[in-house]
C-alpha cells in the first residue's frame, strides 16, 4: 500500500513556508534505515527508497517545502531563520491516529540557507540519529530518525566531511520561533491561523489559545523534567529549537553528563552557560514566556497568559519530585532529601547514571565518591527512606549515550566504518536491560578518554 500523505502544512497561507525541492546528490549510500519506526508510523518502505531518502526523487504524494520561522538565538531575536537546510516531505498519519511530519535534514538550499550550504555532515547526522533513537527507548518525547544516509559529497566544516542526510520524524516541526515569526511582521491573521492549526494538530482538549499555551506548558515541564532525571543536556535552547508538540528537537551539541554537576555545559558555543544542564528548566520557561508574548494580540488579558507562565513552575517541580521519587526507590516524595542528594553528587563528583544504576541493582555506590564515608552516611539515610521493593530497574537505565563513545562511533563514520555505530545503536535500543557482554559501554570515560566539548558541526 502506498504511503498515505496527508500534507496539511502545505495548505496554510504562503508567508508560512516556500515550496522547496531536496537539491538531489551524486552518489547516496544507505547507512541505516529505521523498519520499527516504518511500521510504527504506518509508511510503506516501498515508498522510501535511498533515491528518496536521499532527495534524488520525491515521492508520488508528497508536497516539499521549507517552513519559515524566527527565533531567540542564546537571547538574541532573529526576525528570520527557517529550514536553511530541511525540507519537509510532507505529513502521514499513522496507525495510532498521529499525524507527524516526514522531513529531510541537509537536503540542500532552501530560500533560509542565508550563508550555509544547506547540508549536513556525517557526525551530526548520526549523532542525532543515535542520540534520539536512545532518548526514545529511555522514554522521552523526541524526534525520530527514520533513516540516515551518505550524500558521497564532500561538506567544507573546518575541514571537508561527508555529507549525509537525516530523515526526520517529528509530531510536527512547529516551535516557539514559528509563532514569533508571524509576532514579528505584526500579522495577526496569521498568528491566529498557526494557533489554531498548532492547537487542533497537537492539544485537540484545548479549546482556546490561553488554554493552547497551558498545554504547551504542561509538555515543556514535563519534557525537560525527564532531561533532568537523565543527565540530559540539550546544548541550544534556543526559542527555534523549543518544540510545540513537547518534543525534544535539534541534537547539535547535546550530552548526557558524566559526573553530576548543575553547571555543566559541553556545546562549544554556550560560551556563557546558559544552556547548562541546572539552567534548562528555568530557560524552557523563558523560552514559553516568548510564546506568551506571540499570543498577547489574541488572549489580550496578559495577567492570564502570565498566570499559565506561572504554572510552570509548580508542574515541573512536581515532575521533577515525580521523577526523582521514583529513581530513588522512596516510599514518599522527599523534595529535601532528592536535592540533598544531588548536593552531595555534585560535591562528590559522583557519576549521575551509575550511581542510581548501582542502587537499582543493590550495588555498592561507595567507589563512585571521593569521600567513601560519604556514601555510607548517605547510604544509611536513603535506606532509611527507600522501598525494598521499589521498581527502581524500571526507570534507571544502564545505558546513555556517553559522550566519549559518541565521539568515537562519529570518528570512525567519518572513515567509513559504520560497525562502531551499528553496535552502539544496539546496546542503546534496550537501556535498561543490563547486557554483561557490552557492560563496558556503561562505563564512564577515563580521564583520557573525557570529552570536553561537543559541536553543533553545522
Ligand atoms: P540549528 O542550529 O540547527 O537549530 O539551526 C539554526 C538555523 O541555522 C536554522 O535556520 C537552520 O536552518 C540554519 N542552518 C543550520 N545549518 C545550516 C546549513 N548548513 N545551511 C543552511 N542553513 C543552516
Ligand atoms: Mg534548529
Amino acid at each position: 500500500m502506498p504511503t498515505p500523505f496527508d500534507n496539511s502544512f502545505v495548505n496554510l497561507p504562503k508567508s508560512f513556508y516556500m515550496r522547496q525541492d531536496p537539491v538531489p546528490v551524486s552518489a547516496p549510500g544507505l547507512v541505516r534505515f529505521n523498519h520499527d519506526l516504518a511500521r510504527e508510523i504506518g509508511v510503506d518502505e516501498g515508498d522510501f527508497p535511498l533515491e528518496v531518502l536521499a532527495g534524488n526523487a520525491v515521492p508520488a504524494k508528497a508536497a516539499p517545502l521549507a517552513a519559515a520561522y524566527a527565533g531567540h538565538q542564546f537571547g538574541n531575536f532573529v526576525p528570520q531563520l527557517g529550514d536553511g537546510r530541511a525540507v519537509l516531505l510532507g505529513e502521514v498519519v499513522g496507525p495510532d491516529g498521529i499525524r507527524r511530519d516526514i522531513q529531510l535534514k541537509g537536503a540542500g538550499r532552501t530560500y533560509f540557507s542565508r550563508g550555509g550550504d544547506g547540508r549536513a555532515a556525517i557526525g551530526p547526522v548520526l549523532r542525532e540519529y543515535l542520540v534520539s533513537e536512545a532518548m526514545h527507548a529511555l522514554g522521552v518525547p523526541t524526534t525520530r530518525a527514520l533513516a540516515a544516509i551518505t550524500t558521497g559529497e564532500p561538506v567544507q566544516r573546518e575541514t571537508p566531511l561527508p555529507g549525509a542526510v537525516l530523515t526526520r520524524v517529528a509530531q510536527s516541526h512547529l516551535r516557539v520561533g514559528s509563532f514569533q515569526f508571524h509576532y514579528a511582521r505584526q500579522d495577526k491573521t496569521a498568528l491566529e491561523t498557526l494557533v489554531e492549526y498548532a492547537r487542533a494538530r497537537h492539544y485537540p482538549e484545548a479549546k482556546t489559545p490561553l488554554e493552547f499555551l497551558d498545554a504547551v506548558v504542561a509538555a515543556q515541564a514535563r519534557l525537560v523534567a525527564k532531561w533532568m532525571g537523565l543527565g540530559f543536556i540539550h546544548g541550544v535552547m534556543n526559542t527555534d529549537n523549543c518544540s510545540i508538540a513537547g518534543e525534544t528537537i535539534d541534537y547539535g551539541p547535546c550530552a548526557f553528563m558524566d559526573s553530576y554537576h548543575p553547571e555543566t555545559v559541553f556545546s562549544s558555543i554556550d560560551r556563557k552557560a546558559r544552556y547548562a544542564y541546572g539552567n534548562q528548566p528555568k530557560i524552557a520557561q523563558w523560552n514559553l514566556a516568548q510564546l506568551a508574548q506571540t499570543l498577547v494580540p489574541l488572549v489580550g488579558e496578559i495577567d492570564q497568559l502570565e498566570a499559565a507562565l506561572h504554572r510552570f513552575d509548580d508542574l515541573y517541580a512536581a515532575e521533577f519530585t515525580r521523577i526523582f521519587t521514583a529513581k530513588l526507590g522512596l516510599a514518599k516524595p522527599d523534595t529535601d532529601f532528592i536535592l540533598a542528594t544531588l548536593k552531595m553528587m555534585a560535591d562528590e563528583g559522583v557519576d549521575f547514571t551509575l550511581f542510581f544504576r548501582r542502587l537499582a541493582y543493590g550495588q555498592d555506590i561507595s567507589d563512585l565518591f571521593e569521600a567513601p564515608t560519604t556514601a555510607k552516611t548517605w547510604h544509611r539515610e536513603w535506606l532509611k527512606r527507600s522501598l525494598p521493593n521499589a521498581d527502581m530497574k524500571a526507570v534507571n537505565p544502564v545505558f546513555i549515550p556517553r559522550n566519549h563513545r559518541v565521539e568515537a562511533v562519529l570518528k570512525a563514520a567519518e572513515q567509513g566504518d559504520f560497525a562502531p555505530f551499528e553496535k552502539l545503536h544496539a546496546v542503546l535500543s534496550a537501556p535498561f536491560t543490563e547486557q554483561p557482554e557490552d557492560a563496558k559501554f556503561e562505563a564512564p570515560p577515563s580521564e583520557d578518554e573525557r570529552v570536553l566539548a561537543t559541536f553543533c558541526g553545522t
